[in-house]
């Protein structure tokens, strides 16, 4: 595991309350129920990220700090069918006040759930963050799937989400793809064989 200690940080609902940088950040983002808090928990070993009770208000950012050195940013989900205007426009100023401030980001996590086709809003979010860092695709709840459709979904990721990093298809249920992430984690923020990726 990656994560040795974890903590939440800080809940930040503006600019002015982001934390001081530390060594590096990662992010971690999808569609409100794509099983995000549930990959947080599986990488931190414990029950820490919680899933909004609300589907589409956005909370805030949380930032947890990790092994003391790192901070995982738990990003609003989005792509709710009934989210509101406001709360639209409120996404989009947090994550805009984010990506604004010079903050020691090192790789976004952008997570699509496996049981559905790709949507619209999950090619928008890519297209968006893959200005700012590296992209990693996190295939969640593949064990939904048939085990025979895993390579075609993630071809068919592959091939939707190019200029991604890599695709890991990843289930919380049985932690299937937990040691690549980790890996990826080590690779980005330890850089301990350097900065090269391969393409999957
Ligand atoms: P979030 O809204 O993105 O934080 O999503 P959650 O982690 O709360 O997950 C949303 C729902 O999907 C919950 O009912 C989870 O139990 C379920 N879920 C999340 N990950 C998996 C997974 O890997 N496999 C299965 N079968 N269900 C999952």
């Amino acid at each position: 595991m990656f994560v040795e200690n974890v903590e939440l940080d800080v809940d930040a609902h503006l600019y002015d309350d982001f934390p001081e940088p530390l060594n590096g950040e990662v992010v971690f983002v999808g569609r409100s129920n794509v099983g995000k808090s549930s990959l947080l928990n599986a990488l931190f070993g414990k029950r820490i990220a919680k899933t909004s009770s609300t589907p589409g208000k956005t909370r805030s950012l949380l930032f947890f700090k990790v092994n003391d050195l790192y901070h995982f940013i738990d990003f609003p989900g989005y792509g709710y069918a009934k989210v509101s205007k406001v709360e639209r426009e409120k996404w989009q100023f947090l994550v805009e006040s984010y990506f604004k401030s010079k903050r020691p980001l090192k790789g976004i996590f952008l997570l699509v759930d496996s049981m559905i086709p790709t949507q619209r809003s999950d090619l928008e979010a890519f297209d968006f963050f893959k200005a700012f860092s590296n992209v990693f695709i996190v295939l969640t709840k593949i064990d939904r799937i048939k085990k025979s459709q895993i390579s075609k979904k993630t071809e068919e990721v592959r091939s939707e989400f190019r200029g991604a990093k890599s695709i890991v298809p990843f289930s919380s249920v049985t932690k299937e793809g937990l040691t690549e992430i980790n890996g990826i984690l080590r690779e980005i923020l330890e850089k301990k064989r350097g900065d090269v990726f391969e393409q999957r």
